[in-house]
């Protein structure tokens, strides 16, 4: 669904090819000034009941009554939240299943990126120690140099800072040489341990999950849809696949709510 194993790793004419210079972020954020005070940060849904004429969203800081309650969370996350009525016994199925992957980023800042001068791209991938894969994220050509890495959790979460550094720039040096011993900055992040983000950018689905439960990812519940990257038919687990089950979730909402005026009127 996106486009072959190679296709997902590849830098030119691949998923990897482009990146937002101004992070990421930037995007939550300037969508976030659009919708001003209708996006409540530090507020977990904890309960979402459901009538025949809407749905009632608990969190800590009051409830929202709404038509219709579209879920982003992974499926895995599913489970922090109460519904009633109860799910379906495939949805709890798929709550139990699909477990996320999990995956630590680190990033390091050289004055310039010097590995080009000697020829190298800046792209590794190895399977030996805490480092996996290597790309060339600078900003521009005169520099600063930044190397971002994805790092293994099972070498990597358990050690503290220091160490966690230490380890990285031991395998840039190992990757690309001494010049990698002096890096300017070092950022790194442990997303297994986020309470609230799924850990990894793919699932670890067992035996039979996808054929036994695959269907609960997108089934709505009552009013209650399913939205966010694991309910992509292409794309999954990236960005782009997270924004066309947006668009999909909302034309569909679009259209109920559409429906619901209709017959309202012809009553
Ligand atoms: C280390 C790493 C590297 C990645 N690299 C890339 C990349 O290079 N390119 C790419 O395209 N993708 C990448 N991804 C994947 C990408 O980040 C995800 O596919 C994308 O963020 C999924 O978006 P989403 O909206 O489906 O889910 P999320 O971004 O996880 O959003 C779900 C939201 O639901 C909220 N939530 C959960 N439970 C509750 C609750 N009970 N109440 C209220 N809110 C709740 C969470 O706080 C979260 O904000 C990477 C992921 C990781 C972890």
């Amino acid at each position: 669904a996106a486009g072959g194993l190679n296709h997902m790793l590849d830098v030119e004419g691949g998923a990897n090819e482009d990146r937002f210079v101004e992070t990421t972020q930037e995007i939550a954020k300037r969508v976030a000034e659009r919708l001003g005070d209708r996006v409540r940060l530090e507020t977990p849904v904890r309960r979402i009941t459901q009538d025949d004429h809407g749905v009632t969203v608990r969190t800590d800081s009051g409830e929202i009554r709404a038509g219709y309650a579209i879920v982003t969370a992974a499926p895995a996350h599913r489970a922090t939240i109460e519904f009633e009525p109860a799910l379906p016994e495939q949805a709890e199925g798929l709550v139990r299943t699909w477990r996320m992957g999990v995956l630590s980023k680190a990033f390091v800042a050289y004055e310039k990126p010097f590995w080009r001068a000697d020829g190298c791209s800046g792209e590794a991938v190895t399977d030996t120690g805490t480092v996996f894969i290597t790309f060339d994220v600078s900003p521009g050509p005169g520099g600063p140099g930044v190397l971002m890495a994805f790092c293994d959790p099972r070498v990597f979460d358990g050690f503290g800072p220091e160490t966690r550094r230490d380890l990285v720039v031991q395998q840039l040096v190992d990757l690309y040489g001494p010049q990698a011993r002096t890096p300017i900055d070092y950022l790194d992040h442990c997303w297994g341990s986020e309470p609230f983000a799924p850990g990894g950018p793919h699932p670890v689905a067992g035996p039979h999950t996808t054929v036994s439960y695959g269907k609960a990812l997108t089934e709505p519940h009552g009013r209650i849809h399913w939205a966010g990257t694991e309910t992509a038919g292409e794309w999954a687990g990236t960005m782009n696949g997270a924004v066309l089950t947006g668009q999909r979730t909302a034309e569909n909402i679009a259209t109920l709510l559409s429906r619901d005026v209709r017959q309202g009127a012809s009553r």
